[in-house]
């Protein structure tokens, strides 16, 4: 039995002059013709999703001679690119006009392409790493890439193994990739260095109607992208006989497409013998049988820190990497912002630290809202959070610091202090220390929940005395003993959620990732250089409190902590 809707959509391709071809439960297929500009294209179009949450697929049967070649939004299969995924919502309750819309921007598409060759030259270049993943058979093979420096001229080729599938691994430094493998549950096999070359060029590569697919092929292509790539290339051939102890050479360029790899034979140990002895004989045997030796493209998977942990900011932004941070605290807030900052790259880059530090052990009461969970009871949270970041992030500089924060040394010689206690008396302690540590004193975040989960809040100090100071938050004259001076509760006293004789005072588990969520919007302003505003609120929205707005507070005079004069201290 059709479905209503495919009844409607066969009527209409029937009605458009495409024939019916057949029905598979829920797939139904037909073809026809597109009519483009340039003539009739015969096409193939199958819909599986009536939801059309996929688009329907549209497949050119016979390649019109215009469209011969590697083609933007044209894969190797003649599948059709008409619509970037996700980019256009098709109406699913009109599954007609949804079907009619495919087909109009399919003819659309097919027109540019074929008309236009500038635009098919922008679009090639624009999509040219997808191209090279899927516009020409054989098919890449995926290759996974750690950290590669803009120096770097040769790499490290490994070999993640033990997995469903063996892959190749290149990059700087053998220790970060066996970290990311051994995190897979995979091992690393280790093929030492020299085995892999690395080009950088910032010359867009050159539209070609096919890809390398021999040596001779590769030579010709990296000539007409680059000639100093090219040159660069034949040198290393020439006089870099290290390659030949390998029987395959792997190739990858860097370049503002991004990342593209090659590899091909060598060939056995008796051809390269010669060459080890003098290379520019191997590299004229390789220009003379250059047309017999096939080039295998390789798919770059770019796993490495400086491409993974720039997703969430855009590339331009900054991130976390070399900065030096120490989080008070691994509890419900704690454990919250320590993942949000490992995701913003702290850990990462040179010198870059996040350091933990927390006295107490993972009790019951804790598991509904920590990080953490049962296999962490009776343990250190921080041991317990500093094991599961680094399960989570193995590249991640993470340490973990188990006692008392007051006794830690030149706690605000780091670029970022975080105190996520939400502990008020231990967070007075904080302040007082930062404020005498003297102005090369590192700025630090106070974030922690009200009452029941009813709200947060966050306040950036910085070391240079520039607005309220943790104790500016409580009035300071005689008579108001010490209230808050910006109220959340509406009758009661103000109460910040804290463990007052082991009792845990039960909120919200919405409220610690709200915590982090505004600590992590805090740092990310940090790190563009202005937190502001830096007492900042969020009340949920059904709680029965006081709407603060967000601010930038001036101190209080008087304040017990930050109106006195800076004194040098041995703290800091
Ligand atoms: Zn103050």
């Amino acid at each position: 039995m059709m479905t209503p809707a495919q009844i409607a959509v066969s009527q209409y391709l029937v009605e458009r002059g495409l024939a019916y071809v057949n029905r598979r439960r829920e797939t139904l297929r037909f073809r026809g013709n597109l009519m483009c500009l340039f003539g009739d294209v015969p096409v193939e179009i199958t819909i599986s999703d009536w939801d059309f949450i996929r688009y329907p697929h549209i497949r050119v049967i016979e390649r019109p001679a215009c469209l011969d070649g590697v083609q933007a939004h044209l894969s190797a299969l003649n599948g059709l690119c008409y619509f970037t995924p996700g980019s256009v919502l098709l109406n699913r309750h009109d599954p007609v006009a949804a079907v009619g819309q495919c087909l109009a921007q399919a003819t659309v598409v097919l027109n540019e392409l074929a008309r236009d060759s500038t635009y098919r030259q922008g679009e090639f270049i624009r999509e040219y790493l997808a191209n090279w993943d899927a516009g020409q058979q054989p098919p890449p093979i995926p290759v996974v890439k750690g950290s590669i420096a803009d120096k770097t001229t040769h790499m490290n080729v490994t070999f993640a193994e033990g997995g469903e599938f063996p892959f190749a691994m290149f990059g700087d430094d053998v220790d970060q990739l066996r970290s990311i493998v051994v995190s897979t549950g995979r091992t690393l096999r280790d093929r030492g260095n020299n085995s892999g070359w690395v080009f950088h060029t910032d010359r867009w590569p050159p539209m070609s109607e096919a890809f390398p697919r021999t040596v001779y092929d590769l030579f010709t292509w990296a000539k007409a992208w680059d000639p100093n790539m090219y040159q660069a290339l034949q040198d290393r051939l020439g006089y870099d006989r290290a390659y030949l102890n390998m029987p395959i050479l792997f190739l990858m360029i860097r370049s503002p497409a991004g990342w593209l790899g090659l590899t091909f034979d060598l060939g056995d140990r008796s051809q390269r013998i010669l060459g080890m002895r003098k290379a520019t004989n191997y590299r004229q045997r390789l220009h003379r049988h250059s047309r017999e030796i096939t080039v295998t493209r390789l798919s770059v998977l770019d796993w490495s820190p400086e491409f993974v942990y720039a997703r969430n900011l855009g590339l331009e932004q900054k991130n976390l990497f070399g900065k030096r941070i120490t989080l008070i605290g691994g509890g419900a807030i704690g454990s919250h912002v320590a993942k949000a900052l490992v995701q913003m790259g702290a850990g990462q880059g040179k010198h870059g630290r996040l350091r933990i530090v927390d006295h107490d052990t993972m009790e019951g009461g804790n598991v509904s809202r920590n990080l953490l969970g049962y296999p962490s009871l009776f343990k250190f949270k921080a041991t317990e959070l500093v094991a599961e970041l680094r399960r989570l992030h193995p590249t991640a500089n993470v340490e973990e610091e188990v006692g008392d924060v007051l006794k830690v040394d030149a706690l605000f010689r780091d670029d970022l202090v975080i105190d996520a206690t939400g502990e008020e008396a231990l967070s007075e302690a904080i302040n007082v220390r930062h404020l005498t540590a003297g102005v090369s004193a590192c700025p630090v975040l106070y974030v922690r929940i009200y009452g029941q989960g009813d709200a947060v809040q966050a306040l950036w100090v910085d070391s240079g005395r520039k607005g309220a100071c943790f104790a500016c938050l409580r009035k300071n004259d005689p008579q108001s003993q010490r209230e808050p001076r910006f109220r959340i509760g509406k009758t009661d006293e103000p109460q910040w959620v804290m463990r007052g004789c082991q009792a845990v005072t039960p909120y919200a588990v919405s409220a610690p990732m709200h915590a982090a969520a505004m600590a992590s919007e805090m740092v990310a302003d940090w790190l563009q250089g202005n937190v502001s505003p830096r007492l900042r609120f969020l009340e949920r929205p059904n709680a029965d409190v006081i709407h603060n707005k967000n601010q930038n507070p001036e101190p209080l005079p008087h304040c017990p902590v930050c109106s006195s004069p800076i004194q040098a201290s041995k703290v800091g």
